[in-house]
């Protein structure tokens, strides 16, 4: 079992409201269309950002006012979801969109129940599962943002994947931003201590991302790399890095092990 977490900055433009980047995904698809035994987790990018933060529904969300700002927001993340769901469906991969909101319970954003058992079950109907990141009920905020970079470790570590591909728009993990810092070098191997160490240096993504940007990627991958599950952060507009990745080959990107 493989976990792919398509990023939101891979996969929207994330700086722009309603902005997919069809071509990255089609391609995506493209790959993984010979492959069979995953899963797939999306970001959700500008779908979700813009709206989480215009109408206040990061969490705690209490208020009537926020309450419909939570259904402004859904309706921009199905949108998304329906424009990939067409996409994946278009190459013939058996794709079954899954509201994370219906399997999961967080409380100030973390997980702290999950109900994979409708998974499980697609799983072995040999349909591919397709989960993003959402705005779930939470028992401390009433709702909070889950991210889809915290949703793929928890199904991975569920489902006993052993690898979890992210794919984004960068090359892997840099020793700095990479979009700001043109010195900065791509780290290619990491082991758990060295993970450690970057979950606290590297930079918030540069754009508006209510889930921690690169930082809060390292962090959310310290628990799968804890349970032994190999990580490959990789840039998901290669297709070719894509296709390497799945067969467990070497490739340009970050890989992290235990
Ligand atoms: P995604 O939405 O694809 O999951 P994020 O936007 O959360 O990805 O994180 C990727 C972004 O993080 C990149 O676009 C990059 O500009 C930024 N970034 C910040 N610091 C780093 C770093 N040290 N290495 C790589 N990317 C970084």
């Amino acid at each position: 079992m493989i976990v792919i977490k398509l990023g939101g900055a891979a996969i929207t433009d994330k700086a722009r409201l309603y902005v997919i980047k069809r071509k990255t995904i089609a391609a995506t698809a493209g790959v993984l269309a010979n492959h069979r035994d995953y899963l797939l987790v999306h970001g959700a990018g500008s779908f979700g950002h813009i709206p989480v933060n215009k109408y206040n529904v990061r969490g705690p969300v209490r208020s009537q006012r926020q309450l419909v700002g939570y259904a402004k927001t859904k309706a921009c993340l199905l949108k998304l979801e329906s424009e990939l769901v067409a996409i994946f469906a278009e190459k013939h991969i058996p794709v079954a969109p899954v509201a994370a909101s219906s399997c999961l319970i967080a409380d100030r954003g973390r997980i702290v129940s999950q109900n994979f058992d409708v998974i499980a079950s697609m799983l072995k109907l040999g349909l591919v599962p397709h989960i993003g990141g959402d705005i779930v009920q939470d028992v401390s905020f009433g709702a909070s943002v889950v991210s889809g970079d915290q949703i793929a470790v928890n199904l991975a570590i569920a489902f006993h994947a052993r690898t979890i591909i992210f794919g984004t728009d960068v090359d892997g993990l840099y020793t700095a931003d990479p979009k700001l810092n043109h010195r900065a070098r791509l780290l290619s191997n990491l082991d758990l201590a060295q993970l450690y160490e970057w979950a606290k240096k590297a930079g918030p993504a540069n754009a508006p991302d209510v889930s921690g940007g690169m930082r809060g990627k390292l962090t959310e991958i310290l628990p799968a790399v804890r349970a032994g599950i190999r990580v490959v952060i990789i840039n998901l507009n290669k297709p070719q890095r894509l296709q390497r990745a799945m067969t467990g080959k070497p490739v340009k990107g970050t890989a992290i092990s235990r």
